[in-house]
């Protein structure tokens, strides 16, 4: 995989308002050629954005392949945060 400079924050915006919280997995869609990066998220959104690019793999918008998620090794623990209580509502 091409080494790109990572966004600080999760890649998901939703109702207009960018999440906060920090990067826990690279995406990539890998393909038979290559491996294209398409983001960052939190733990909280994976879901959420493996449905997405789903939906923009049928669209066309993005490569067709297998949808990768790659978890980013921890950079300090005390700055990242997560509770239960901190789960966004759909
Ligand atoms: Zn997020």
């Amino acid at each position: 995989m091409k080494k790109l400079l990572l966004p600080d924050k999760c890649s998901i915006k939703e109702n207009g308002r960018s999440c906060v919280n920090p990067p826990e997995h690279v995406i990539s869609v890998v393909t038979h050629q290559d491996e294209y990066m398409i983001g960052v998220c939190c733990e909280n959104h994976k879901n959420l954005i493996s449905g997405k690019l789903e939906s923009l793999q049928r669209e066309g918008k993005i490569p067709q392949g297998k949808i990768n998620f790659v978890k980013l090794k921890a950079v300090g623990t005390d700055c990242i945060r997560s509770s239960p209580d901190d789960l966004i509502h759909l």
